[in-house]
């Protein structure tokens, strides 16, 4: 039996090497991958200058406490700050823990507490990152839940009307595109209504880019195509190219808020994750890196759209290199014959196929997977009629 808590049920596919866009795994069997550690690998798997940057620190140093100077957090705090509208990092471990973060910072800066966030957002399995997320199947067992989360339905400017009487607002929390929640990109008129509020209740604008953050949508964070000014971004999955790290960064006015002894961490900001990091961003933040996953991405879509035309589709979504490819019925199927035929996808939900291929991808690999799309969607609607 399996000594593991049964908290995912897992594909039977067990990946024992990987490099770039493809995995193998024990049988030999290799796989496009655009799974990626769900949007973690986006420079692909066990890329040469992150494992080049990781062998080097374990040389040097692993860990120092927090207690100490350390360069290479500031470092990577200056790539993200240099590339966001943020002045000042806090490092953590996981996009959950930046969430966390996030509504502590916000909380005690503004010492107010209501936080708005979406119907179907996702932020976390912590318990600001469930209280945060708009999904009941997130908390069910697990209450009381932490108070002060109210939901707004995503996309609709005009649900803020609800909330015009409300004062002691500590901020809105919004993915730009919902990755877990279905791939659902915002309308740039929605982020600008949601910005208007914020300023009109002096209330912070936070960001969760942990799944869009990090170059995944042709910049390098999601926001930007909305014109957004946040005061607080969270970032982690593809920060480290699949070594675990987080971060919150936020303006700084808010820096008497996260002053000594206010919050901490053991591990956030190890140097084998910062190490990781900067190694990272040194590639995915250069502008040429960042216009050519816009341009894959513009294919990717485009192909999307133009060669998968079956009645079970309803919408192909995305921006950049995450798209969501929403059908008629549960993709389960779907997603395991897709396994079968040598391309490894996400669901989002139980409806919408998710695409996470890694920013490096090339674009004959962006082909191949839609031609197995093809393939496999074209077998499933010959099957039903
Ligand atoms: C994955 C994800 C999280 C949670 O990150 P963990 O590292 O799993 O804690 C939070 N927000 C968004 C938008 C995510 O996609």
């Amino acid at each position: 039996m399996s000594h593991l808590f049964q908290t995912y049920s897992r594909w039977n596919i067990n990946i024992k090497k990987a490099k770039g866009t493809i995995a193998e795994d024990e049988n030999g069997k290799t796989y496009l991958d655009f799974v990626q550690g769900i949007a973690v690998c986006n420079l692909g798997h066990c890329p040469d200058a992150v494992a080049d940057a990781i062998k080097k620190q374990l040389d040097d140093v692993w860990h120092v406490s927090n207690l100490f100077k350390n360069d290479l957090q500031e470092k990577v705090a200056e790539q993200l700050t240099n590339h966001s509208t943020g002045d000042l990092v806090f490092f953590c471990n996981s996009g959950a823990e930046a969430n966390e973060a996030a509504v502590k910072l916000a909380r005690k800066y503004t010492q107010k507490t209501k936080i708005i966030t979406f119907k179907q957002s996702f932020h976390g399995r912590t318990y600001a990152g469930m209280a945060a997320t708009g999904q009941e199947k997130i908390k069910h067992g697990f209450g009381p839940m932490l108070t002060g989360f109210h939901y707004l339905p995503y996309n609709e400017p005009e649900a803020f009307q609800t909330l015009s009487g409300q004062d002691d607002i500590a901020a809105v929390m919004l993915e730009t595109i919902q990755g877990e929640g279905g791939v659902i990109p915002a309308d740039r008129e929605f982020l600008q209504e949601v910005q208007a509020f914020c300023r009109e209740k002096q209330a912070l604008l936070i960001v969760d880019e942990v799944q869009t953050g990090i170059g995944r949508t042709g910049k390098a964070f999601g926001y930007e195509h909305g014109g957004l000014s946040p005061d607080i971004i969270t970032v982690a999955k593809g920060l480290g190219s699949g070594f675990p790290v987080g971060a919150v960064i936020g303006k700084k006015e808010l820096s008497e808020a996260f002053s000594p002894g206010s919050h901490g961490t053991t591990f956030g900001g190890n140097m084998l994750a910062m190490a990781a990091a900067n190694a990272t961003l040194n590639i995915i933040f250069e502008k040429s890196f960042l216009e050519e996953v816009s341009a894959k991405g513009e294919f990717l879509q485009k192909e999307l759209k133009e060669k998968l035309q079956f009645p079970c589709i309803k919408e192909i979504r995305g921006k950049g290199l995450i798209a969501g490819i929403e059908c008629e019925a549960p993709v389960q199927p779907l997603i395991e014959d897709l396994q079968k035929d040598g391309l490894l996808v996400l669901p989002a939900g139980l409806n919408v196929i998710r695409l996470l291929p890694p920013l490096s991808v090339a674009k004959n690999e962006i082909s191949e997977a839609v031609e197995k799309l093809n393939r496999v969607f074209a077998h499933h609607s010959s099957v039903k009629q």
